[in-house]
């Protein structure tokens, strides 16, 4: 079962009804305006007569029993008058010029609007009531969509949860670390006998993707027990105290629901540090936290078998009080998946898509470093949209190609053209990268493929393929991605004596790298103190910022030098490969290599 609770509302609850008040008011207000404006005075019949006998109205104009008149003054009346033609003589009998019109015509214009607006505002009035009732009516419901202090979280039912932990692969240690939470939830008759001490908040900590929603659900398919699942988000309304009361409910529900398990994704949109938010205001998401710490507070008097689970990638935010002990004391890590993981990611993903026997899953798990969870079900998913596309009957590894390219770099922008020369110097500039890389094969990863056809926003890429996922690199190893980084540049800048633009990210990259190895690695001559910037602790002086930068554009003029040297001494390397690539657009590797004579690497032969 899946039902969602509550709709996002403006004008929800008593506060409703002070803003309907509030129209009103103004509605009365804009009509006085409006008839002051026009300087209208409402008059009776009586002095209506007087003032024709005294002469002192100009002319009338009479609709029905309505009469707009004009006095010799200019100024305006409105008045109603009997129906009785013989009004109409003391009007001539004092010169009054006076216009009969159409009843009807005016009428059916100005009364139906008015009967329009009235038929809203009753509309409007039983809107509201509905509402304020259903904001009344406690948690038992749920299903007034007009409630307020509703929570407006999903609620899965055991039979509904098909995940469990073969679903989530790799994950290993957070897998290894919420087990505990299940065998709690399956038996808290067992934990409570002993009198065990049981966590009842977990922080899922990681970027998004990784599949922290994904594990949250799994306990609860492995625990076989209801899924509330709820973004920190949702909880934030317009309104002081909707968000508290939501709070209030969804933990009611939960702990009628028992065991069970409440998700909370996001959980930094209403826990960060009180007091933090800009220019004030923040009430209603401090009342919103204060509720949630004094519900996870009351799980050390209650025996209801709860457990929240919380997913955030931003942990340093978050309010000290939420992870004190008895709240949020446990943080299982989520992180991106390592080469193992993705492997394993992509593995069940592929599970329901045909794909080619020539497709190495263990080779594409090993272009993809850095991609999330949910960048390689992307993945699969995009190569198989490839593929159906052109009727193929299983999914190729060109397939994969694009689709990985695709996600890499953002969609393939057709519309960009470049001149035969653009394409010329992108191609010297691609060949640059990649030259670099196969003249350096001991302290880089090898190549794998280049292109120059635009993706994104880049022109061309050349692309590597890390043989491990690397948590450490050394100098040598670091000062060889800085040389391909300025590659590109150097031979743009050899060929064609010119530099263009094309270089800037090239040149943050190089720069950032140099940077890290000067402040965090200690790898230049100032030695191996760790340069933090923004941060107290660290703070360094002046002088220090001047010796960083000198460290660091030490580095980059000598690997851009190094650079260049190489593509120098390999010149006829770097206009062949530039040739070819101008022609063939994307090349693999082993294509490169052939082209160029060059042995490929062992490590490359797959
Ligand atoms: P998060 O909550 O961390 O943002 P999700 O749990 O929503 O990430 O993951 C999004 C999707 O990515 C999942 O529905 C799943 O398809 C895929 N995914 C992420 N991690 C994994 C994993 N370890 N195993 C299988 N699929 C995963
Ligand atoms: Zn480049």
């Amino acid at each position: 079962m899946k039902r969602k609770i509550g709709g996002k509302n403006l004008f929800k609850g008593p506060k409703g009804f002070i803003i309907v008040a509030i129209v009103f008011v103004i509605f009365a207000l804009l009509a006085t305006l409006d008839d002051i404006s026009r300087g209208v005075k409402k008059v009776n019949y009586s002095t209506f007569l007087k003032m024709v006998e005294r002469g002192q109205v100009k002319k009338v104009k009479i609709s029905g029993q309505d009469v707009y008149g004009e006095l010799k003054d200019d100024s305006k009346f409105e008045t109603v008058i009997a129906y009785n033609p013989k009004n109409w003589d003391i009007l001539k009998e004092h010169d009054v010029d006076f216009e009969v019109t159409n009843q009807s015509g005016g009428f059916s214009i100005w009364y139906l609007l008015s009967f329009l607006s009235f038929l809203a505002t009753l509309g409007f009035i039983w809107y509201i009531f509905k509402q304020a009732k259903g904001g009344q009516s406690g948690s038992g419901g749920g299903n007034n969509v007009f409630s307020m202090g509703k929570s407006r979280h999903k609620l899965f039912m055991p039979t509904t949860i098909k995940e469990n932990f073969d679903s989530v692969a790799g994950a290993a240690e957070a897998k290894e670390d919420l087990k505990d939470v299940v065998d709690f939830l399956k038996s808290p008759e067992k934990f409570k006998r002993l009198g065990a001490k049981i966590t009842r908040g977990v922080l899922l900590i990681g970027e998004p993707g990784n599949g922290k929603t994904l594990l949250a659900k799994a306990v609860a398919g492995e625990a076989n027990c209801p899924f509330f699942s709820i973004s920190g988000s949702d909880f934030i309304e317009v309104f002081v105290g909707v968000g508290a009361s939501r709070v209030r409910d969804l933990f009611a529900q939960a702990r009628k629901n028992a065991p069970s398990i409440i998700f909370i994704d996001e959980i930094d949109a209403v826990g960060r540090t009180r007091g933090s938010g800009l220019g004030g205001g923040h009430d209603e998401r401090e009342q919103t936290l204060n509720q949630l710490l004094t519900e996870m507070d009351g799980f050390q008097t209650t025996s209801e078998s709860v457990i929240v689970l919380a997913a955030t990638n931003r942990p340093d935010v978050l309010d000290k009080a939420l992870l004190r002990p008895g709240r949020f004391d446990r943080r299982v890590h989520v992180p991106y998946p390592d080469l193992v993981s993705r492997e394993q990611i992509l593995n069940v993903h592929a599970k329901n898509v045909k794909i080619d026997m020539a497709v190495d899953l263990a080779k594409i798990a090993r272009g993809t470093p850095g991609f999330s969870g949910a960048d390689l079900a992307n993945l699969i998913n995009e190569a198989a949209i490839n593929a159906s596309k052109t009727n193929q009957k299983t999914v190729t590894v060109k397939d994969f190609e694009e689709a990985s390219d695709k996600i890499l770099l953002g969609k393939e922008i057709k519309t960009m053209v470049q001149t035969p020369q653009d394409l010329k110097i992108t191609s010297y500039h691609e060949s640059g990268h990649s030259l670099i890389r196969v003249m350096l094969p001991q302290e880089a990863d090898p190549l794998h493929k280049v292109t120059i056809i635009p993706r994104g926003r880049a022109l061309g890429v050349s692309h590597s393929l890390p043989e491990r996922d690397k948590h450490t690199l050394s100098k040598k190893e670091m000062l060889a991605s800085i040389a391909i980084a300025l590659g590109g540049r150097a031979a743009e800048d050899l060929v064609f004596n010119k530099i263009t633009t094309g270089a800037y990210s090239d040149f943050k990259v190089a720069t950032d790298m140099a940077r890290d190895m000067v402040c965090y690695y200690g790898m230049s001559d100032l030695g191996i103190a760790v340069y933090r910037q923004g941060d107290a602790d660290f703070a360094y002086s002046q002088k220090t910022a001047e010796k960083i930068d000198e460290q660091v554009n030490k580095i980059l003029d000598e690997s851009y030098n190094r650079a260049k040297d190489i593509l120098q001494q390999n010149r006829d390397k770097l206009d062949k490969l530039a040739e070819a690539l101008l022609a063939r657009e994307t090349m693999f590797a082993g294509e490169v290599y052939e082209l160029l004579g060059v042995e490929p690497r062992i490590e490359h032969k797959f």
